[in-house]
């Protein structure tokens, strides 16, 4: 099966959108966005866009607020700190890469935690690891979301976990082991990286490295959440050696097409889980 993750994102927006709609008629108010876009790195602007309409589609209101990669990081402190005092203001997010004089750490350690649609705050870190509520990082929560609609019971299942970011792998292995899985995170100094990802059951790729995973690396009937974008001559292709796996398997996301479409989702759905204080 070929998880279609436009479809579920469109069902997420969906419901999303209701909700927002029901909301909004009970307490008179609307969620608001807002991003920080810094210079004009192409992918970013992209993104941001993206953002922007997806927000407008489900009735959250949304606004850019963009600075030159000049910048100083004083201005953008100063920013966060007027969006976090802002009651109308639900969700704040910073778009990634930053240019190098500004301290990313920083910047995210300033967002109010309560405001944190990108779930990076070291206690939304901290609560997800604990197992208590968190906003969650959302490229790992619509994989999860993508996940249980495959398979609803996860406990006991093996998960391996290629890469151990911040932004994908850690958050990726709380959410299963929530789910009761056994975890296996594996990384670029893994040895047998083959043969650990021949005992999942769950595989979730997230590396940046085209066509890693191969068809003699996956187990029969094994679900593949293929995380990866990587750009091989004038195509998109995953970190799955998407032909040789998919009819070997029980279910495996596409790239394009997967995962990419449920991490805007899942921010929409984190910007009204704060707006309704999580
Ligand atoms: P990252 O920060 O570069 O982390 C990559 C991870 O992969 C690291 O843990 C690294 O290990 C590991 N790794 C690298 N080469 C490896 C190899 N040959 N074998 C095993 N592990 C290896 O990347 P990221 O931000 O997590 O992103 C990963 C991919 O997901 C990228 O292609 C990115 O574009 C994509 N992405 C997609 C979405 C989406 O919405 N679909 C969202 C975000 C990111 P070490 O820790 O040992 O270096």
């Amino acid at each position: 099966m070929i998880i279609d993750g436009k479809k579920e994102a469109a069902i997420l927006r969906d419901e999303i959108k209701k909700e927002i709609e029901s909301l909004k008629l009970k307490t008179k108010k609307t969620p608001s966005l807002s991003v920080i876009l810094i210079g004009d790195f192409a992918p970013s602007q992209i993104y941001v866009k993206n953002k922007e309409k997806m927000s407008i589609e489900v009735g959250i209101n949304s606004e850019i607020i963009r600075y030159s990669k000049e910048v100083t990081e004083q201005e953008v402190l100063k920013k966060i700190e007027e969006l976090n005092n802002n009651n109308d203001i639900s969700g704040i997010l910073v778009q990634l890469p930053l240019p190098s004089h500004i301290d990313k750490e920083k910047i995210i350690n300033t967002i109010s935690p309560l405001k944190d649609v990108d779930g990076f705050h070291p206690i939304n870190v901290g609560n997800l690891s604990s197992g208590y509520s968190a906003t969650v990082p959302c490229t790992p929560l619509g994989c999860l979301l993508l996940i249980k609609k495959i398979e609803k019971n996860l406990s006991g299942k093996h998960a391996v976990i290629i890469g151990r970011s911040n932004l994908n792998g850690k958050p990726m292995a709380q959410l299963l082991l929530k789910e009761n899985c056994t975890v296996t995170i594996v990384h670029s100094k893994t040895k047998n990286l083959k043969e650990e990802c021949l005992k999942a059951d769950i595989l979730v790729v997230a590396v940046g490295v085209a066509n890693l995973v191969k068809g003699d690396w996956v187990k029969k009937d094994s679900i593949i959440i293929d995380v990866g974008i990587n750009k091989v001559g004038n195509k998109i292709v995953g970190d799955v050696q998407f032909d040789e796996v998919k009819n070997k398997v029980k279910a495996i996301t596409p790239v394009p097409g997967g995962v990419g479409p449920m991490t805007i989702a899942c921010l929409l759905k984190n910007t009204l889980d704060c707006f309704k204080g999580r």
